[in-house]
């Protein structure tokens, strides 16, 4: 996990930018009906004919949204991919292509940046998008790298925030909080790390929590699931600030007000064992955690018969009227004002 100081470094500057982005593209196959032209030109060429393309951009900077030190470059890569997929599914759409832009500076050798990219190229092979284009720069200091995320989707399909009707039941799939757990083991590890070098940790009981922060994946399934099902979203969003705030979210967007379960909550039998090490609250972090890239949406009374059950989903709460508000009822069945809290509230409570 941590940076192995012996590994070949070839600095950047021995291959030039071109070369660069030559050696960094180089074996990019395209997959995609849809793509007509990718790397190589002043700009890709993409052909959607009577579909609609959806587009969403994230932009990821090294010391405020990763950090090197635990985070290995291959699952950034990984990463920054998938979180961008994340929004296309959110918009109940397909994805389909994606650009990656960098900015490095020559602290990292062309084998760090193959190992980014080995992530990237990853992440794109199992959701089957091609790469594109993108650019490549040099940064004074530290990384960031951008990737934009096309996807295709019929009109009316396409699922926005805004659609969630006062009675609608809304529905979270997967479970929520782990991946910030898994962040607060990762950063407790570094810090012993840092007093005792050779100390080896043993992380198997927060394996899955660990998972979820480093390798997450984008729920693409969940579109081809609720279309089996003959169930249309009224309004949906991806986690990633927290599930509070995603459902603040939907309301604002949609006009509503909402109740939410504590006692629904889906997490995970590690994230509970963990949150009792920690001594922290688990509904705190269930709320508040974020980067869990699960999908939230809402659905139609009417619908509940066809989801019931279904391992993929659990109802959390339904919609009210606006005047009503946004709470979560807690288990000893108090109405508490839902708050969109992201991290650093979070961080600062402790
Ligand atoms: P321009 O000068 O028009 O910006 P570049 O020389 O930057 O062109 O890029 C050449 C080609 O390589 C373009 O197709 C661009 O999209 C692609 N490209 C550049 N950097 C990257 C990268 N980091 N990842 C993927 N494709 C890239
Ligand atoms: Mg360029």
């Amino acid at each position: 996990m941590i940076e192995d100081k012996n590994q070949q470094r070839t600095s950047l500057s021995a291959m030039g930018e071109f070369g660069l982005i030559e050696h960094l593209t180089r074996n990019i196959e395209i997959t995609q009906p849809t793509t007509i032209a990718g790397i190589g030109d002043d700009a890709a060429v993409l052909d959607f004919k009577d579909k609609k393309a959806v587009v969403s951009t994230d932009l990821l900077i090294e010391g405020v949204h990763f950090d090197l030190a635990y985070m290995p470059l291959k699952h950034l890569g990984y990463k920054a991919v998938v979180v961008n997929l994340s929004d296309i599914c959110a918009m109940n759409a397909r994805p389909t292509q994606i650009t990656v832009s960098i900015a490095v500076s020559n602290r990292f050798p062309i084998e760090a940046l193959d190992e980014l990219y080995d992530g990237i190229k990853l992440a794109a092979k199992i959701y089957g998008v091609d790469i594109v284009g993108g650019d490549t720069t040099s940064s004074t200091k530290g990384m960031i790298l951008s990737i934009t995320a096309i996807g295709e989707a019929e009109e009316n399909d396409i699922i926005y925030r805004k659609g969630a009707g006062t009675t609608d039941l809304l529905v979270v799939t997967g479970d929520v909080g782990s991946a910030y757990m898994g962040l607060q083991v990762l950063e407790r590890e570094k810090q012993v790390f840092q007093v005792n070098p050779n100390n080896q940790p043993d992380l198997d009981a927060y394996s899955y929590l660990i998972e979820r922060q480093l390798k997450p994946e984008a729920r693409r399934d969940i579109n081809d699931i609720l279309k089996a099902l003959e169930v249309q979203p009224t309004s949906m969003i991806d986690i990633s600030d927290g599930l509070s705030s995603e459902i603040i979210h939907l309301c604002k967007n949609s006009g509503v007000g909402c109740n939410l379960y504590e006692e629904k909550i889906p997490v995970d039998p590690q994230l509970i064992n963990t949150c009792e090490e920690f001594n922290i609250d688990i509904t705190t972090v269930a709320l508040n955690g974020g980067e869990d890239y699960e999908l939230l949406f809402t659905i139609k009374m009417e619908d509940f018969e066809k989801i019931k059950g279904n391992p993929n989903f659990t109802i959390i709460g339904h919609m009210v009227q606006e005047t009503e508000g946004m709470h979560l009822i807690t288990r000893a069945n108090t109405k508490i004002p839902l708050k969109a809290r992201g991290w650093n509230a979070l961080e600062a409570e402790q």
